[in-house]
């Protein structure tokens, strides 16, 4: 297993103590680790949010971006560069609302990139407005008597467009979530790892995941059965965490693209850059 030290970032996060970002953070950190992933070999891509802050608090690439808008990043980046592991991190608000146009027909066409959605139902960088996974009746800044609204089911809206791979965790179980996200990084094509990550400042929903969640995996669920994981997927009464559904029989778009254009999309090498080229790069930008 990689040394851990080498994804630490200069850069502490700003998170709220308590924050389930704090968990995500560790749970992706021990995934690339534990598949010996240098960090010169991954990038992430966010786009807005408490959530979005991500690539600052690791040491890979990154490209913090425009609201919503980690998905097209993320998946150029692949088409150019289909050696590189490529996440996608970013918040509810970000990916499932303002963006989800983005990672629907990222899912639809199996772009080889992996999406984590730190979820929390509600726009916490904001203070505390209704988020698309905001729960019918919940109190928020814009929702004072309670949102009248029923929330997105993101998993089985992404099933129904025939994602490849759809996953949850809870970034209170950072083992699990790091398996989840190791399986997402090794699986051939669009993945979803949506992980239920607790705004405690707008929206604490640790005790109520912790009373509620199970392992779906230990409870025979079968993870090539599309039906079984959507029915999964719209269980309410207890939370079901773990892989909902995989298959790895569809072409990634990448590899279509390529074999289609007879090679000609050009493809940048993944290597390190030596000094004078980092320097350029700093200039370009200065
Ligand atoms: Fe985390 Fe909420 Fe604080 Fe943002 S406002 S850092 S989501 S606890």
């Amino acid at each position: 297993m990689m040394d851990l030290k080498l994804l630490e970032s200069d850069v502490r996060p700003d998170w709220c103590p308590g924050c389930g970002d704090f968990g995500a953070l560790s749970a992706v950190k021990n995934a690339l680790a534990s598949l010996d992933i240098e960090p010169h070999k991954v990038v992430i891509s966010s786009g807005i949010g408490c959530s979005s802050n991500f690539p600052g608090y690791i040491r890979t690439y990154g490209h913090h971006g425009l609201h919503g808008r980690a998905v097209p990043v993320a998946i150029g980046v692949k088409i150019a560069n289909p050696e590189l592991t490529v996440l996608a991190i970013a918040g509810d608000g970000d990916e499932y609302g303002i963006g989800f146009n983005h990672v629907v027909h990222a899912a639809r066409r199996n772009h080889d990139i992996k999406l984590l959605v730190l979820n929390n139902e509600i726009y916490g960088l904001t203070t505390g407005q209704l988020s698309p996974t905001s729960k019918l009746g919940q109190k928020t800044k814009t929702t004072p008597f309670g949102s009248s609204i029923y929330p997105l089911n993101p998993l089985s809206t992404l099933l129904g467009v025939g994602a490849t791979f759809v996953a949850r965790g809870f970034s209170g179980q950072v083992k699990q979530l790091s398996e989840l996200i190791q399986a997402a990084i090794k699986h051939r094509g669009f993945a979803l790892v949506d992980i239920l990550s607790p705004c405690v400042t707008w929206h604490d929903i640790y005790d109520e995941v912790r009373s509620k969640m199970y392992d779906l995996n230990k409870e025979g669920h079968d993870t090539s059965n599309l039906h079984a994981a959507i029915d999964r997927s719209h269980e309410t009464d207890r939370i079901p965490l773990g892989l909902f559904y995989q298959r790895e029989d569809v072409p990634t778009f990448d590899e279509m693209l390529h074999e289609n254009t007879g090679g000609h999309i050009p493809v940048r090498e993944v290597r390190h850059l030596n000094d004078e080229e980092r320097k350029a790069i700093i200039d370009f930008f200065s």
